[in-house]
């Protein structure tokens, strides 16, 4: 049996890249007061509907939606931002009146056509600052975005940035928009001619070239921006410039998630074919009231992990780590004195493979040179017969003989060479 269309098994010899990328990601959040939280995969449909939109490609082709047991109407999360929003109501996490400044890792589920770069279950590592309406704000949830990637030393990235305004301010460009597009109706892409009475804004972020090129004479969302925008869009670019952080200004990105209003950001990559987009975030001032909680302005992103992998996988390591020790005992006397010897490898601190093949002496330390070990402990007749433990260097094939009582201290005694 094959795993599902668009999902993957994440085998053992990749899994030290996942585990990297977690460590990494979790220092560095540490040391800005980030705190990880974990929800649930499952959600109710309506979590997602009343968020992220009727009208965006995730609710109205992409989700993964069933009925459970209990005919209730279920989706596994196709993104993180509304459950963390649904979490934060329901254990009330603005009664202590603080910011809220959070992260995840973990899977997410959209139904698309699987390619490079793009799954039906794929990850996302998200923040989000929930609680604070300030520009720096954005400029700190940016700034981190940017670090993450320095930290896995990508430098072929750009950062696009754009600001959507309120929901009043949008709702007038849409208009004028679509009387605008109206006009050139029949020369739009079929996906654009769609989207033009259910989400026209969308239209802004068509690659077909004829669009493209329709949209150049289009109005400007900016023009119907007014001051409140403007200025909140001024200072996040200002305080970028002051930190250096490259970023161009793209005044026809949009996003594909209907909550987000004033700052709009993207992170692309020429490396990663069609799916360029790395990292996709902004600010959601009215989700949290939206759904049910106070007014607390916020702003976050994602970072798609599967990308994030293409980028670093060249200068990541996907060997298996070699083995420091290999542990071989015939007869059930020698293996009870083997829980022995591993009780002080554990102690030392040293890894070590316990062989279960009870095969022959021969094949056992073929084994051990399979997977790389340094160093074998023997434990056969002659061993337990007179209490002493063979140690074979599998490089040399140079051995000594080891009281019990005295492995602990050759063993740290040797820690070097066995773990180099
Ligand atoms: P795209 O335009 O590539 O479909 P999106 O706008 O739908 O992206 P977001 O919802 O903003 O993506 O998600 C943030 C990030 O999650 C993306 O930038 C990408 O890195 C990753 N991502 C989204 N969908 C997938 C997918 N199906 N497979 C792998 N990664 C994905
Ligand atoms: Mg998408």
């Amino acid at each position: 049996m094959q795993s599902l269309r668009g999902t993957k098994d994440i085998l053992p010899n990749e899994i030290a890249n996942w585990q990297d990328i977690y460590i990494k990601v979790q220092q560095l959040f540490n040391i800005c007061n980030y705190y990880e939280i974990r929800t649930p995969i499952l959600e109710q449909t309506d979590l997602f509907c009343r968020s992220i939109g009727n009208d965006t490609d995730i609710i109205n082709k992409e989700m993964y939606s069933f009925k459970d047991q209990g005919k209730r109407n279920i989706t596994l999360r196709p993104e993180g931002t509304a459950s963390i929003a649904r979490a934060y109501i329901a254990n009330k996490m603005y009664k202590n009146g603080k910011i809220s400044k959070l992260w995840y890792l973990g899977p997410m589920f959209r139904y698309e056509r699987p390619q490079k770069g793009r799954q039906r279950q794929f990850h996302q590592l998200g923040i989000e600052c929930i609680g604070s309406s300030s520009p720096i704000a954005d400029t700190e949830v940016i700034r981190i975005a940017n670090k993450i990637l320095q930290i896995f030393c990508l430098n072929n990235y750009t950062i696009e940035i754009n600001s959507i305004g309120n929901s009043k301010e949008r709702e007038k460009y849409k208009e004028k928009l679509k009387e605008y597009l109206n006009q050139y109706k029949k020369d739009l892409d079929e996906d654009s001619k769609k989207r033009l009475d259910t989400n026209p804004l969308r239209i802004l972020d068509s690659k077909n070239l004829q669009t493209k090129q329709i949209l150049y004479d289009a109005p400007k969302l900016k023009s119907y921006l007014e001051f409140t925008s403007l200025n909140h869009f001024d200072q996040v670019c200002k305080h970028l410039t002051y930190l250096e952080i490259p970023y161009i200004v793209n005044n026809k990105l949009v996003r594909g998630l209907d909550y987000y209003n004033y700052t709009a950001f993207e992170i692309k990559t020429d490396q990663l074919g069609a799916q360029e987009t790395i990292c996709g975030g902004g600010r959601y001032d009215e989700l949290i009231e939206q759904l049910g909680g106070p007014m607390t302005p916020s702003v976050g992103w994602a970072i798609g992990i599967e990308r994030l992998l293409i980028l670093i996988k060249s200068q990541l390591n996907n060997q298996i780590k070699p083995l420091n020790i290999y542990v071989i005992a015939k007869g059930i006397e020698a293996q009870k004195q083997a829980w022995n010897v591993i009780r002080i490898i554990e102690e030392c601190q040293i890894n070590f493979n316990l062989d279960l093949t009870e095969s022959n002496l021969i094949k056992q330390l073929k084994q051990a040179n399979l997977l790389k070990a340094r160093m074998c402990l023997i434990i056969a007749e002659e061993e337990t017969k007179y209490n002493y433990i063979t140690a074979k260097w599998l490089k040399n094939g140079n051995q000594e003989k080891i009281e019990l009582s005295y492995l602990k201290a050759y063993l740290n005694a040797h820690k070097y060479l066995l773990k180099n």
